[in-house]
């Protein structure tokens, strides 16, 4: 078996009974704000070791981000694999054909005239998405 994040969590929550959609749907709002406070509580740990660390725990809390972002994503259905390698197709035309990017004065990576937005509403429906009862 894969050990991509993705699987890990499909085995943990079909081991433990959770959620796991394979087609993006719309769960209920008790299900949907459960996965949300989930996931800002374990954001929330990410910020209280961010500085002083240590660093052992910055790595446990960040882990436990991907893990309960990847759960999410299942419970919803949706194949986070696939948005990350759209967001990561469009973030890579920030840099221009010269292969510089443009930065702001504190280091923030610019949108040159070549980016290109992610499509991510495409991405869902490629998996079988159909928003507002279309
Ligand atoms: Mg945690």
């Amino acid at each position: 078996m894969s050990s991509s994040p993705a699987d890990l969590v499909r085995a943990f929550h079909l081991a433990v009974g959770l959620d796991a959609r394979s087609t993006p749907t719309e769960v209920s709002p008790e299900l949907a704000a459960q996965r949300g406070k989930l996931l800002a509580e374990e954001a929330a740990e990410v910020a209280e070791v961010s500085v002083g660390g240590p660093l052992d725990q910055l790595a446990h809390e960040l882990a436990d981000v991907v893990y309960v972002a990847y759960g999410t994503a299942l419970v919803h259905g949706i194949d986070l694999d696939a948005v990350i390698a759209e967001i990561h197709r469009s973030n890579m035309t920030k840099l221009g054909p010269d292969g510089r990017v443009a930065r702001r004065e504190d280091g923030k990576v610019l949108k040159g005239e070549h980016y290109e937005a992610p499509d991510v509403s495409g991405v869902l429906r490629r998996q079988g998405w159909s928003p507002y009862g279309e």
